[in-house]
């Protein structure tokens, strides 16, 4: 088998394959790719259809430019795009793809079959390719654009198939890419049909009205709008108040220069620029669009993600945390703290910053760096030695003893929000909400296991509108939701009527909950 050993050029195929492991890592890098191509070719209109979470169909219809009939077969060659020629077009790119990488490897990978008609044309072509291996071109009637179906995705590499997440989270990507898009092309009229349902219909419109067809109407009198230039650089956008507030980072958007990114430095920037409103774990909405001149940052080109290195990162901290500080400034100050956090719900006044927030990474502003060294402070101060200091001891509160401890244990409480205990090793803080928050974890838990646990009925059902994520989730944890007491019932797309809540439960505000 000395053969194997050999220098060989890999066929096109394997090839291919082995390049789509990077450009194809998903059903949503598929889509991503697709939608890409769909805006380059100047689509107004864009329709996504989905079959079983993008397992079984991917299909990106769109009403732009369409492929030159004798270019389609070599749209699924490796390096063939339409949008470079030289090494110069690279760095003054305006189209979304370039390296001519997608298509070939997509085709790698699953059953592609193409419709495509230019303008001019009395009627379209079709072509297919299968695991790479391409078909004929044939006359097809088909409208004006472009329409790719991706179909068994990853058929013929069963471990990358079986590799896939499990389907809500492989949907959940599908969803984020597309609201992704959806947001940056406001423009742009997009559709989304899961399973033949019609998921999305988004008219064109400006970007506040997009927020609002996706995250439904309660989000409108919760958006701040964003909009300064400072040095060259632009800011728009919206930031959501308390209210939006999630638990998650799935709803924050970036966009440079249109192009979708991911970056550390702008986010962390929203935060500080909204502090002292973000509780930790608590994730602002968050819809920013970047301008600034592109000498000023390198954007990575992994095909999956787009990375970006800010060459003056102070300078675009400081743009943000400006802009959304001016955005938090400029409206009423009750409505931005729809619900005041707990750091500043403490009376004390001393003890502004959170124990348990880490410090924030990169720059920061003089009062943030205060407000760090006071808490220290008080910390060190305040905090109790055992009750040998009398006159401490009858200050701080004594809430309660451990009876299962030999040893007395002392607890104080300070500013109605820590409990001090010592233990054998020195000296634990309890966050008091945090451990109520456990309390009623377990007592959950111990009601999952034992269902069906009594339900208390509402007097005035609380009607729910809820996003694609959070109806999909619900729908998922239904049967649980049902065995911890709670009845809730459809009530039209994304709404849910919430008829009952577990008994015992403080009902005031089911739709938080
Ligand atoms: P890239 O986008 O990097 O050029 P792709 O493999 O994604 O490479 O696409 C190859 C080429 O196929 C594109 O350059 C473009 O000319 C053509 N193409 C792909 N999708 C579309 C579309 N929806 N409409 C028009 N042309 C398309
Ligand atoms: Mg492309």
């Amino acid at each position: 088998m000395a053969m194997e050993h050999r220098i060989h050029i890999l066929p096109e195929t394997l090839a291919n394959q082995i390049a789509a492991g990077e450009v194809v890592e998903r059903a949503a890098s598929v889509l991503k790719e697709l939608v890409e191509n769909s805006l380059d070719a100047g689509a107004k209109s864009i329709q996504v259809i989905l079959k079983h979470h993008g397992r079984d169909l991917i299909q990106v219809a769109d009403d732009g430019t369409g492929i030159p009939v004798e270019d389609l077969p070599i749209a699924f060659e490796r390096h063939a795009t339409s949008k470079i020629t030289t090494l110069d077009d690279l760095f003054a790119l305006h189209s979304l793809g370039f390296r001519g990488e997608a298509l070939p490897s997509i085709a790698a990978v699953a059953r592609v079959e193409v419709h495509t008609r230019r303008h001019e044309e009395d009627h379209g072509w079709s072509f297919r390719v299968e695991g790479g291996t391409t078909g004929d071109v044939e006359p097809s009637a088909c409208p004006v654009g472009t329409s790719i179906a991706v179909k068994a995705l990853f058929f013929n590499t069963p471990a990358r198939r079986k590799f896939m997440k499990s389907p809500t989270t492989e949907y959940g990507r599908l969803l984020g890419v597309f609201k992704r898009f959806a947001l940056a092309y406001p423009e742009v009229d997009w559709t989304l049909i899961h399973d033949g349902n019609p998921v999305y219909s988004l008219k064109p419109g400006d970007l506040k009205s997009r927020i609002i067809q996706l995250y439904g109407e309660k989000a409108k009198d919760h958006l701040l709008e964003v909009n300064l230039e400072e040095g060259g650089t632009s800011v728009t956008g919206f930031v959501g108040n308390t209210e939006l507030m999630r638990r998650s980072r799935g709803d924050q958007f970036i966009f440079l220069n249109t192009r979708p990114i991911e970056n550390r430095i702008i986010s962390h920037a929203v935060v500080a620029g909204m502090d002292p409103l973000v509780r930790p774990g608590d994730y602002p909405f968050y819809v920013l669009k970047i301008q600034m001149d592109p000498h000023g940052f390198d954007v990575n080109v992994h095909p999956s993600k787009a990375e970006v290195k800010f060459r003056e990162e102070s300078a675009v901290h400081q743009v943000v945390r400006h802009a959304v500080r001016a955005a938090m400034g400029s409206s009423d100050v009750s409505k931005v703290a729809a619900k005041p956090p707990a750091s500043t719900r403490s009376k004390s006044g001393v003890a502004k910053a959170d124990f348990h927030r880490p410090a924030p990474k990169g720059p920061m502003s003089r009062d943030v760096m205060d407000s760090l060294y006071k808490s220290v402070d008080t910390k060190t101060s305040e905090k109790p030695v055992p009750p040998v200091d009398q006159e401490k001891a009858r200050k701080a509160k004594i809430i309660q003893a451990s009876p299962d401890t030999e040893e007395p244990v002392a607890l104080w409480q300070l500013h109605n929000k820590y409990i001090l205990s010592q233990i054998k090793s020195g000296l634990a803080i309890i966050d008091q909400h945090a451990a109520h928050e456990r309390i009623l974890f377990e007592r959950a838990m111990r009601h999952f296991r034992n269902p069906p646990n009594p339900s208390q009925h509402l007097l005035f059902p609380e009607i729910l509108e809820l996003t694609i994520e959070d109806w999909t989730t619900l729908k998922e944890y239904a049967q649980l939701l049902k065995d911890l007491g709670f009845i809730l019932s459809d009530f039209g797309p994304r709404t849910v009527r919430v008829e009952a809540v577990p008994s015992g439960l403080k009902v005031s505000n089911e739709g938080k909950l």
